[in-house]
């Protein structure tokens, strides 16, 4: 096997380098039928093995036709975009070590790596040092993990011990997130046990930032009608519109109130990297965990996402659980197993150091400032194009924008702007996505692919009017 991988990872090498140089040249979205990859391929698994160098081709030539091309300068559509170079090659290292860093003694350089980049990037978002920090795979996960931390910091709950199903003497816990928090929050009180209906949303103002006046009304209503409030979901940067919640405010009430303050800053937290961006985590100090995503808006390989809470005891209160073939002479060390529910991990601190070294800070925020000014630039065009206009403020790096010329219906303008989407995503250049605003079908164009240029939204602005007088 090992002088055929030499071979094989040669020729793949290079065509990785090649298929990066010219990425912009596929459409960006994939151009197969629903059913059409799976008929592609055998219908049962070889009896005997297969040469390298035939499964590689059928990756390119069968595969390649389904792939949606997250690094095609024109993928616009969601957040969590460019796997770098230094980052592919971490993935190729971590894959060649196959370390599983469960507990220390299984690769000590796994947990300590991940010590010491959790450190570093919460000293580059400018966060202090009094954080406990583990990565994850996704915010999903984290926002999970905190949320059960924060389930479980009542000890009087007990809910890792008694369940929370049939207890006379629980009444149901309530977490708190505004309208536009993401829905990986809904997910985790589902699973927490919590309940779905006891996550309990909030209205945002005008610029879709969750109010701090009607989460105090809320709290208060939900004490005098006997809930017991845990928790409080802030979000920095939401999915929809990039809003940045008041989390000073928010912190106001959470320290009031006695509930854990979790921030959900997945995307928008990487800005802070910028000084002039660090805004966006303000108050951050002042809580209880926050998420934010390398793999968003960091160049990091997807699959890499950083939860920090205050304390590991937080976690380990929820989780911390050794069976007697896991314990170990090693001493006083972190086995992240006991801070999380997953025991196996793989070694995504390796992708973050060799990022965070390779483009330095000032190379990261760079390109966060570069993104930065091409939304700006790109509402600019909307603004002063006829029939568009922007449908929210421009915080970050992610536009909201619709087509409604006047004389046209708000339901007509909706089905423009749907169609309008099809036909630019079919195109082949760009790629964008929706969501809705006040009811209203909106447009996003998210930007934070580190090979987006200006002529990349000036083509996908030229297609989306072209779409909108009707061409296909
Ligand atoms: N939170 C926010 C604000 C997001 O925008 C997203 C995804 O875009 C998530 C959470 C979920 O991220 P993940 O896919 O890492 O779970």
């Amino acid at each position: 096997m090992e002088p055929e991988f030499s071979a094989a990872a040669h020729e793949l090498v290079d065509w990785i380098a090649n298929y990066i140089r010219t990425v912009d040249q596929y459409p960006v979205r994939a151009r197969t039928a629903p059913g059409d990859i799976a008929r592609a391929m055998a219908a049962h698994a070889p009896a005997n093995g297969e040469p390298l160098e035939v499964i590689l081709r059928d990756a390119r030539e069968k595969l390649l036709p389904g792939i949606t091309h997250w690094q095609h300068p024109g993928f616009l559509g969601y957040f969590g975009i460019t796997a770098s170079t230094p980052g592919i090659l971490a993935e190729m290292l971590a894959a060649a070590l196959n370390v599983n860093g469960m507990i220390w003694a299984t690769s000590p350089a796994a947990t300590e790596l991940e010590q010491v980049v959790m450190r570093w990037l919460a000293e580059v978002l400018g966060i202090g040092d009094a954080w406990f920090g583990q990565i994850t795979d996704t915010a999903s996960t984290s926002t999970l993990l905190a949320l059960a931390a924060a389930r479980d910091a009542d000890p009087s709950i007990d809910a890792r011990g008694r369940g929370l199903a049939g207890r006379a003497d629980l009444p149901a816990l309530r977490v708190y997130c505004s309208e536009f928090a993401h829905s990986s929050v809904d997910k985790a009180v589902m699973t927490l046990g919590i309940g779905h209906q006891n996550l309990v949303k909030i209205p945002v103002d005008q610029r879709f930032r969750l109010r701090p006046d009607a989460l105090a009304s809320a709290i208060a209503a939900d004490r005098a009608a006997g809930y017991r409030p845990i928790a409080i979901v802030a979000t920095v940067g939401t999915t929809s519109v990039a809003s940045i919640d008041p989390v000073n405010a928010i912190a106001d009430i959470a320290e009031r109130e006695k509930l854990w303050l979790h921030v959900d800053a997945s995307y928008a937290g990487a800005a802070a990297i910028a000084p002039e961006f660090r805004w966006v985590l303000d108050g951050v100090m002042r809580v209880d965990s926050l998420v934010v995503n390398p793999h968003k808006w960091m160049a990091v390989p997807v699959g890499c996402s950083a939860l920090w809470v205050r304390h590991a005891e937080s976690l380990r209160r929820a989780f911390t659980l050794v069976p007697e073939y896991l314990r170990t002479s090693a001493g006083d060390v972190l086995d992240y197993h006991d801070v999380g529910f997953q025991l196996g991990r793989p070694f995504r601190a390796l992708k973050l150091w060799m990022v965070m070294r390779a483009y330095g800070v000032n190379g990261l925020a760079g390109i966060i400032r570069k993104h930065c000014a091409l939304a700006k630039q790109f509402a600019a065009w909307v603004r002063a194009g006829d029939g568009w206009e922007a449908s929210a403020p421009v915080e970050l790096s992610l536009v909201c924008f619709r087509y409604a010329p006047k004389g046209m219906s708000p339901a007509e303008a909706d089905a423009a702007n749907t169609r309008i989407l099809e036909t630019v995503n079919k195109g082949g250049h760009a790629l964008l996505s929706h969501t809705k605003l006040n009811d209203r079908v909106v447009l996003r164009l998210a930007i934070g692919n580190f090979r987006t240029e200006e002529q990349h939204i000036h083509t996908a602005w030229a297609d989306l009017q072209a779409a909108a007088r009707g061409e296909t």
